[in-house]
């Protein structure tokens, strides 16, 4: 007999496609068997999505059910399941975004804890049938059962992914994980959100069996009759249990949390809360009984899940990231709607750095790349690159040699323009120089089909003055990719004056068909990212200016968490190039322009000492060829250091850090109030994706959420009247923070 559990709390999202409020409003969240042998299946079937997942709805049904199951004298062993395609994708991050009551969720937890002991104390056998994926507190759960056997489906994963958005596996997989296969191999999975493949759980001892894809409930039912009856004890609830490899009082477990809490200090600079928390839970936690070490979770992942730092990364990675990869901003004209674009070949202007690398990413998504240079050796010289890149990933065994042939076998190089003839779109990554750009704009439309796309990826020049060079200007858009192409996720879409919402539509198909996410933009001088980028760059070298030792500038940046100081990202992206913005800068605003201290430290770099960074092999650092790059001992005479009396600087390293961070926020908040930014979160997605803006500190605009807006004015007041206009605080944002509004829900 099988009964549907219903329940009636709505699951999410509601209503349901179909679901009218006058219908009955149950939901079913779970088939419930009781098979002849008295073997009861907890089949879950979240209603209205393709995947289960965790909230109080479904919890609360498991709960139910399973305690009628243990509860029926005519049921032996309890085996669940799922009805969809995985097992339980993990828990409903909405319900967690929106978890604010700490005295509510921790009680939550705790109740969820005092089911699942019983659950494994309950005296009936009780085992999960994995037929796919089982993550976060999907597995947590499946630790729960005495007997985990998975199907061999190579699309399955298992792991605690948890920490990547600020938490931790606060269903008991803090504790279960490293009592089940030793602290050091639970270690990976739960600090760095690492995903494992069946075999690998197997080999770990996370899962007891692997078989055939469709024999995983037949091998459940095996167990529960047969060796797990009069078997349903947990490990650690045998006698003598002793913790796989010694628990964190041994000299091993000792050494490894050690070295551990020292490796995440040098990696996170102490930022990121959910790592530090999850290493804690081990120590304490297993230092005591399994009971008392889920007690220690339960605070700390109550903790995390009703902070700021995972609500900021739960927004941005999550919802941001996946509301623009389902290009939720894509025009959507009702009446003349731009049916989705299927590319098959496009055309790829430049094969330098920029271009081979775009090439390789569009090659890899199966479409096929005309890559053109001035003379078809600088042409096959991309391709080169793209094979050189790819047989690496075939050494590491990424890749089979086959499937690197077939990829190249996708780019065409060239030097002639006769073959872009049936590009359905056309990049350009030519010099950065509008006339170069004017005349291969000018050659490519000759030849191209009048429906077909010309983007530039150029990283400043503005789209709408570039499209001037184009005879269908409804056509010419920005389409911004970030260095090295083949591998930043990010592309910033730019709409120019004259572009049409069907040529933007386009375009964002196929940024999304090559696997990244795009960030629409309106033209501006640098755009968004690189304009707002550019400020953390320039406030380095105001800072160096003022007198401030570079050592500390830099190191400040990456406590910040930056993943690169800003002397040494100049350096990177080149002094030359900051100088040669600036003048440019300079020469389009004429009487306009206001000098800033960046655009001094660049002159003098550049013109005064040659210094035009790495790529000269001398800029704010040396490169020698035989050894580790260092920070140029000529620096101190061409910036004097300015200390106090006692020989310290005069900048404390708080204020260092406000100031490389708040001068990224003052700039997008310009951006937004100008429009060039269309939404608060494109802000803190691109951030985070373009230039590694810390997560932890959910992005430019996320940050300020985070500080409270009227806090963050109060900042900006003092910043602005010790260092100038370049840190007044924007109308928008004092508007807001009068009326007290928020970027993002409370
Ligand atoms: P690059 O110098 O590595 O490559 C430019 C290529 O264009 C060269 O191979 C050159 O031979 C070719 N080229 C020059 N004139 C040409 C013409 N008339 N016809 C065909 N090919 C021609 O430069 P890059 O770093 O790849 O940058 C290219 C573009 O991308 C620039 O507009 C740059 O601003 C932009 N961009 C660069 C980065 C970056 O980090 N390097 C990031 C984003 C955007």
């Amino acid at each position: 007999m099988t009964v549907a559990i219903v329940t009636a709390i709505p699951p999410a999202p509601f209503p349901r496609k179909g679901v009218t409020k006058s219908e009955k409003l149950e939901y079913t969240m779970l088939n419930y068997t009781v098979d002849a042998a008295g073997i009861a299946t907890l089949e879950w079937d979240y209603p209205g999505k393709s995947q289960n997942i965790l909230n109080e709805a479904s919890l609360r049904t498991f709960v139910e059910t399973s305690r009628m199951a243990l509860a029926d004298p005519s049921v032996k062993g309890l085996l669940v399941c799922s009805a969809k395609k995985d097992f339980i994708a993990g828990g409903d991050l909405e319900m967690l975004l929106g978890a604010t009551d700490v005295k509510a969720f921790h009680a939550s937890i705790v109740n969820w804890n005092l089911f699942t002991r019983e659950l494994e104390k309950g005296g009936k056998p009780v085992a999960a049938a994995l037929c796919g994926t089982a993550l976060g507190g999907g597995l947590e759960l499946a630790l729960c059962c005495h007997y985990r056997v998975a199907a061999d489906n190579p699309k399955a994963r298992f792991g605690f992914p948890e920490v990547t958005l600020g938490l931790l596996p606060g269903a008991g997989g803090t504790q279960r994980t490293p009592r089940l296969v030793g602290m050091m191999a639970a270690a990976p999975l739960l600090t760095e959100g690492k995903r494992i493949k069946a075999a690998e759980a197997l080999k770990l001892g996370l899962i007891h069996a692997v078989v055939a894809p469709g024999e995983e409930r037949a091998a459940a039912k095996a167990w529960l009759l047969g060796d797990g009856q009069g078997n349903a004890l947990q490990p650690w609830d045998r006698k003598g249990f002793k913790i796989p490899g010694g628990g964190p009082n041994t000299p091993a477990g000792m050494q490894m949390l050690m070295a551990g809490n020292a490796m995440l200090r040098e990696k996170t600079y102490d930022n990121y809360l959910a790592p530090k928390h999850i290493l804690s839970c081990l120590y304490e936690g297993l230092s005591t009984d399994l009971d008392t070490g889920l007690a220690i979770e339960a605070r700390y992942f109550t903790h995390l899940a009703t902070g700021a730092q995972a609500k900021a990364m739960i927004r941005s990675l999550f919802f941001g990231m996946q509301e623009a990869n389902k290009l939720a901003s894509r025009p959507a004209n009702l009446a003349n709607p731009v049916p989705p674009q299927k590319y098959s070949k496009i055309g790829m202007l430049g094969a330098g750095m920029m271009g081979a690398g775009i090439a390789m990413s569009t090659a890899a998504a199966g479409i096929d790349v005309v890559l053109l240079d001035t003379a078809q050796e600088a042409a096959d010289k991309g391709k080169d690159y793209a094979r050189k890149q790819w047989t690496k990933q075939v050494q590491k065994g990424r890749m089979t040699p086959e499937a690197m042939e077939g990829l190249l076998g996708r780019i065409h190089p060239t030097a002639s323009y006769a073959d872009l003839a049936a590009c359905e779109l056309v990049i350009e990554a030519v010099f950065e120089k509008r006339e170069i750009k004017a005349d291969v704009t000018r050659k490519t439309e000759a030849v191209i089909a009048a429906d077909a796309i010309f983007a530039s990826n150029t990283s400043t020049l503005p789209i709408t003055g570039l499209a001037e060079a184009s005879v269908r200007p409804a056509n010419f858009i920005g389409l911004h990719f970030f260095s090295p192409a083949e591998k930043m996720p990010l592309v910033e879409i730019i709409v120019g004056k004259a572009t049409s919402d069907a040529t933007l539509a386009r375009a964002m198909d196929y940024v999304r068909a090559i696997g990244k996410t795009p960030i629409v933009v309106n033209d501006s001088r640098g755009f968004y990212t690189s304009r707002v980028f550019g400020t953390y760059v320039s406030e380095g070298m105001a800072l160096l200016e003022e007198g401030v030792p570079p050592a500390l500038i830099d190191k400040a940046g990456l406590i910040a968490g930056m993943p690169v100081g800003p002397l040494a990202l100049a350096d990177e992206v080149s002094i030359e190039l900051v100088h040669k913005i600036a003048q440019q800068t300079r020469a389009d605003l004429g009487a306009a322009y206001v000098e800033r201290a960046a655009d001094r430290v660049a002159a003098k770099m550049v013109a005064e000492l040659g210094r035009l960074g790495r790529k000269s092999g001398a800029g704010f650092y040396d490169y020698p060829a035989d050894g580790p790059k260092h920070l140029w001992s000529g620096l101190a005479e061409q910036f004097p250091l300015r200390v106090g009396a006692d020989g310290t600087a005069t900048i404390s390293l708080d204020e260092i850090i406000e100031r490389l961070i708040l001068v990224q926020s003052v700039e997008t908040l310009r951006c937004l109030e100008e429009k060039v930014l269309r939404a608060a979160i494109d802000a803190d997605v691109g951030a985070i994706l373009g230039w590694g803006y810390p997560p932890f500190r959910g992005g430019p605009i996320g940050w300020l959420h985070m500080l409270g807006l009227p806090q963050a004015v109060t900042a900006l007041d003092r910043l602005a009247a010790q260092y100038g206009p370049r840190f007044a605080a924007p109308k928008l944002l004092r508007e807001m923070a009068a009326r007290g509004e928020r970027f993002y829900p409370a």
